[in-house]
This record gives structure tokens, C-alpha cells and sequence, in this order.
């Protein structure tokens, strides 16, 4: 488990409850992707429309796939830390990203080649190309831990709810930002089914971070 910080007993078991099934969503969505591929693009079409995703089904399934490797290794390694915060309002949790899909800063057609790439799962940093874990592994070091928040309206979240915000859909949303350099594109557009649907409608699905949420916890229910 990973270090907590302001948690009472009883939330810090409601917590481990809520990391023990966002850990089996991301063991079973790798699983699933080796074992019966069919399945898995079936899903991956529902959550992210990968007809529709910027840079082609073929990088959107890269990135699919390269996010959520960032997050196991996140979550397997605990290289991460939960903090408890106070009343944000609308806002539940956060957790930086790395380095955002909007912040490749190039001119003419090397800005067409580095949001290709990102749209793969690399990015550019400091001029060199590096995929997410790595650009994680530079922001916090390798010994380094992430720091998540969670505020008071994640508490007030059911556990879990099939194609619904949840405290486990928001926990791995959060992951995903942290692990995968996922974004909140145009948010408040981004949140909920709406913005699942949002997202998949502009092309912008694999990099919104509610688009893994989503996509991560119908492993629960299905
Ligand atoms: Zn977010």
C-alpha cells in the first residue's frame, strides 16, 4: 500500500478497499488485452471510440495500452503517496500530470510530429522523446513518490457504479494522471459519461483521464 497521510482508521480501510479494486481493474484490462485481444478492443471502442482517436486506432491503441502499463507499474510499486485534504467543493481529487498533451511546443510540422507522437504515448522533453513512465520517473525521481489528494466529496462517492464517477473510477482517473500524463481536456467538459462521450466524439479520448476511469472500472462488472 502506499504511504497516507491524514486519513482516519476508517478511511484509510475504505481507501485500501478502493486501491485493491482499482489494482484488480488494471491487472485484468492488461490480462484481458493478451488473452482475448477481441474483447479488449471491443471495450476499448466503448470507452475511447478508437475510430475516432487522434492519431488513428493504431496509436490510440498504443497509448491505450502504454497507459496502462504506467499505471501498474505505478500502483505495483507504490511509487505514490495519498494525502487527505479538506472541502474543495466540485472538486474530489487530484493528482498532477506529467507532462500535458497541449505543452509540446513546436512550430509548423515538428508541432504535427510531437502531438503524433504523443498521441502514441511519447513525448517530448527537454528535446528528446521518452514515454510516460519515464517522463514521470524525471518529475519525481526514481525514488521519488506522486502525491494524490483526496478531499472531502470523494467520501461522499458510492464505492463503485458501472459507467458512473465512483471512488474507484475517481481513484484510477487520478492514476492516470499521475502514471499516464492524462489531461482533463476542456474541462468541465471532460467529467462523467458526458465527458467520456465528449472526449470520444473530438478525437480526444486517449489522453482524458475520465476516459480510463471509465474504461478501467467496468472491469468490476463485467
Ligand atoms: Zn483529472
Amino acid at each position: 500500500m502506499p504511504r497516507f497521510q491524514g486519513f482516519s482508521a476508517q478511511e484509510k480501510q475504505r481507501m485500501e478497499i478502493i486501491i485493491n479494486a482499482s489494482k484488480y481493474c488494471i491487472h485484468k484490462a492488461q490480462d484481458e488485452a493478451f488473452s482475448d485481444y477481441r474483447e479488449f478492443i471491443r471495450r476499448a471502442h466503448k470507452y475511447f471510440d478508437l475510430r475516432n482517436v487522434a492519431g488513428g486506432h493504431e496509436a490510440g491503441t498504443h497509448l491505450i495500452m502504454k497507459t496502462v502499463s504506467s499505471m501498474r507499474l505505478m500502483i505495483d510499486s507504490d511509487t505514490y503517496h495519498i494525502i487527505k485534504g479538506g472541502d474543495q467543493g466540485n472538486t474530489n481529487a487530484d493528482m498532477s500530470t506529467v507532462i500535458g498533451f497541449h505543452r509540446a511546443k513546436f512550430a509548423g510540422d515538428k508541432k504535427q510530429v510531437a502531438v503524433q507522437a504523443r498521441t502514441q504515448g511519447t513525448m517530448m522533453y527537454a528535446g528528446r522523446t521518452i514515454n510516460a513512465y519515464e517522463a514521470r520517473l524525471l518529475s519525481y525521481g526514481q525514488k521519488g513518490s506522486a502525491p494524490m489528494h483526496f478531499y472531502k466529496g470523494f467520501f461522499e462517492l458510492s464505492g463503485k457504479l458501472n459507467d458512473k464517477q465512483s471512488q474507484v473510477e475517481t481513484f484510477l482517473h487520478e492514476l492516470s494522471h499521475g502514471a499516464g500524463a492524462t489531461e482533463d481536456v476542456d474541462a468541465p467538459s471532460c467529467y462523467g459519461w458526458q465527458g467520456v462521450e465528449y472526449c470520444k466524439r473530438n478525437g480526444t479520448s486517449t489522453v482524458n483521464a475520465e476516459n480510463y476511469g471509465f474504461f478501467l472500472q467496468s472491469y468490476l462488472f463485467s
